[in-house]
């Protein structure tokens, strides 16, 4: 073969090359060997993950489930699928489900982009958008976002001939931003029907009753909406993988079509199930977070630092000399999230902890700060 590099990534498309690698949150452990620290020492407060663990029920179904691991799952989670059916009053058929939400992002666009369409996301949305977006060989069309929200009227004004997907979070990651209900209604009602609207909701479940999404109940009237869901945030079941999307029955069906027959672990669909009967253990995660949001603003405001309102399970703040803060946050055994990568090169996200985590990340950031004067 005659190539004018040996380097084998080119053999790889363009769209795929130019694609730019996720950077996720430090992991605990990588953590401790770099710099040398106990695993015990370090607060991880980078992935949005939920400090108190997992529901009590789900730990129990995840030991029952292991014992049946030498078996393949399910491949329709017809268990769960029932669950999520009457929990959320869909029907079983307007329901997909994804190895995480990601996987269902990424569904959407393996279904329905292809090369010479186009994708609409918001400047500062979350980071999965592009990604799945480029894999499949459309194009991304970036919204410059308004006070770090997303803009929605000129996210319309953006919707070409070409335009197939437009991906909104609500919240957002990692602004913490949230779109009104009204405003989000609206935007739906102007969006052509030939455009599908996938509607991230990952943090629902940190929203006050006031503010929870009614977008389920949108559905009926909307066949271009795709709402995506997870058990990775409030839930607690980040590391199991799985997520959902609820939809109408064709576009389900056209997902399903993309998806891997086994891509949901039978563990996971067991802890799904047993999580979703366990309000109690969302409602002290929803109370806990209500509480460190309070810890972590006061601190802020008692530090003087800026900071993005957030109706979600994390806050961004910005700092003078983030990139060198996060190194010294690091060094102290305190991970954080840098976001320069969400054009938010000022900003570092912190996830709400317990409020011991949330005390030891606001004392190091102030001694931090105290150094750096
Ligand atoms: C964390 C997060 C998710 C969840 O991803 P999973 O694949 O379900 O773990 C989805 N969307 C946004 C905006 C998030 O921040």
């Amino acid at each position: 073969m005659s190539m004018s590099s040996s380097d084998p990534s080119n053999l790889a498309p363009d769209h795929i090359r130019a694609i730019a690698p996720y950077q996720g949150g430090k992991p605990i452990a990588e953590l401790a060997r770099e710099m040398g620290l106990q695993v015990e020492d370090i607060v991880k407060l980078a992935s949005n993950e939920n400090p108190l663990g997992i529901s009590p029920k789900a730990d129990f179904a995840i030991q029952e489930a292991l014992l049946d691991i030498a078996r393949y799952p399910d491949g329709n989670s017809y268990v769960l699928r029932e669950a999520v059916s009457q929990k959320f009053n869909v029907t079983p058929d307007q329901i997909v489900f994804g190895n995480g939400s990601n996987d269902i992002l990424e569904l959407a666009a393996r279904a329905f982009l292809t090369p010479g369409c186009e994708a609409i996301y918001s400047q500062h949305a979350f980071a999965v958008y592009p990604l799945v977006t480029q894999a499949t060989g459309a194009t991304g069309v970036v919204v410059p976002a308004k006070n770090f929200s997303h803009d929605l009227s000129a996210m319309l004004a953006a919707i070409t001939a070409k335009t197939r997907m437009i991906f909104v979070a609500n919240p957002n990651n990692p602004t913490g931003t949230l779109l009104g209900k009204d405003e989000l209604f609206y935007f739906l009602k102007q969006v052509p029907r030939q455009v599908l609207v996938v509607l991230d909701e990952a943090y629902d479940e940190y929203l006050s009753a006031a503010n929870k999404s009614e977008a389920i109940s949108w559905l009926a009237e909307f066949d271009n909406l795709i709402i995506s869901r997870t058990f990775s945030k409030a839930y607690g079941l980040a590391g199991l993988r799985i997520g959902f999307g609820l939809c109408h029955v064709s576009i389900a069906d056209m997902m399903n079509r993309v998806r891997q027959p086994f891509n949901v672990n039978s563990i996971a669909q067991a802890a799904a199930v047993a999580s979703l009967a366990d309000d109690d253990f969302v409602e002290r995660s929803y109370a806990l977070n209500q509480a460190g949001m309070m810890q972590l603003t006061q601190g802020f405001n008692k530090l003087g630092l800026k900071f993005i309102p957030s109706f979600a399970n994390f806050i961004s703040f910005t700092v003078k000399n983030a990139a060198e803060v996060n190194q010294k946050l690091l060094q102290n055994g305190v991970i954080v999230r840098p976001i320069a990568n969400y054009e938010m090169p000022d900003y570092l996200r912190v996830s709400i902890g317990l409020f011991s985590e949330n005390a030891r990340f606001l004392e190091v950031l102030e001694n931090i700060l105290k150094s750096n004067q």
